[in-house]
């Protein structure tokens, strides 16, 4: 049986993609992370707005009726607004893209 080389420092990592000026958080598409996304059901939302505070990618921005419309360039799946909508408006669906 062979020997596992142990772990590496996080010091010695490659640096990736990572957001290091400010304004460059737009260049990393968390969308890429996504295995489920949220979709809606207008007809039951109410326009609060309580989805659009929670998100925590700040993907998600009323549209001229005050409807929330996601951004999936950067929408990571978490489901935050479907746990924080209590009208129920929101569900999660496998996204297949
Ligand atoms: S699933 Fe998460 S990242 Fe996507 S819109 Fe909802 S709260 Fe934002
Ligand atoms: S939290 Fe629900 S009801 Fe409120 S704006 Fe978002 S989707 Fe509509």
């Amino acid at each position: 049986m062979s020997k596992q080389s142990p772990a590496p420092n996080w010091r010695d990592l490659a640096l990736g993609c990572a957001t290091l000026e400010p304004g460059s958080s737009k260049y990393q598409i968390t969308g890429n992370w996504r295995s489920d996304k949220p979709v809606w059901n207008f007809e039951q939302c109410i326009k609060c707005g309580v989805c659009t505070v929670f998100c925590p990618e700040g993907c998600l921005k009323p549209n001229e009726e005050g409807l929330p419309i996601v951004n999936l360039d950067y929408c990571k799946g978490c489901g935050i607004c479907v746990a924080e909508c209590f009208t129920g408006c929101i569900a999660m669906e496998e996204d297949k893209d």
